[in-house]
């Protein structure tokens, strides 16, 4: 599958705020925002202020960046959202926070979801029992979702869960951590979903 290979830290420099990408280092000085906070390339600096269409195409990249997903991916789902009922930025949203890859992220097994996504390709992940590698797949109420016996030994995973206990679990998963397992309790709820998104934004700019 294709998927982004440049440096990621260019991506938050060009959304202007931190998408959290590169796991721990996001939380050091080394960040690349807190380093040079204007977007990249010879005339970053000089960007003047975006409005009307761009910022709603600027949403857009930013959601699919934070979720590492691509154009077509991320216009799937947004389809899929708008055929949902309901409505259909809070849809969307929670299609994405459902992605195997991005609860492991947010159960704390691994430092950032593109971390995550390669532990479930890599069959370090099971899904009530067994082994799950689709980083795609929407997890369930009620989905009982593991690090695999063998694997939690792996250091990675390990300092991940040691580094993540500040991050928080959000109100919609329960962790528990002697287990390296997670439950999906409830689907999660639009105040569940704590990033700095305006979906609102992107219904528009889909809807021209
Ligand atoms: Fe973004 Fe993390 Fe890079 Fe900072 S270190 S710019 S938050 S990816």
């Amino acid at each position: 599958m294709a998927r982004y290979t440049d440096p990621v830290c260019r991506l938050c420099r060009r959304e202007g705020l931190k998408l959290f990408l590169k796991g721990d280092r996001c939380f050091k000085d080394k960040c690349a925002i807190e380093r040079r906070a204007y977007a990249p390339g010879q005339h970053g600096r000089r960007r003047s202020k975006v409005l009307g269409y761009g910022l709603q195409l600027r949403e857009k990249q930013k959601v699919k960046r934070i979720y590492g997903l691509l154009e077509k991916q991320f216009r799937l789902y947004f389809k899929r959202a708008d055929q949902a009922r309901g409505i259909t930025g809070e849809n969307l949203l929670r299609q994405l926070e459902l992605r195997l890859d991005n609860v492991v992220y947010a159960l704390g097994f691994a430092a950032s979801r593109a971390q995550a996504r390669q532990l479930v390709r890599h069959g370090h992940i099971e899904v009530n029992g067994r082994k799950l590698n689709i980083p795609s797949y929407q997890a369930r109420k009620n989905d009982a979702i593991q690090v695999r016996e063998k694997s939690r030994k792996n250091d990675q995973i390990r300092l991940a869960i040691e580094t993540a206990s500040g991050r928080g679990i959000p109100a919609w998963l329960e962790l528990q951590p002697e287990q390296f397992r997670g439950m999906v309790r409830d689907l999660p709820k639009r105040e569940d979903i704590r990033l700095p998104i305006q979906e609102q934004l992107i219904v528009e700019l889909y809807s021209k």
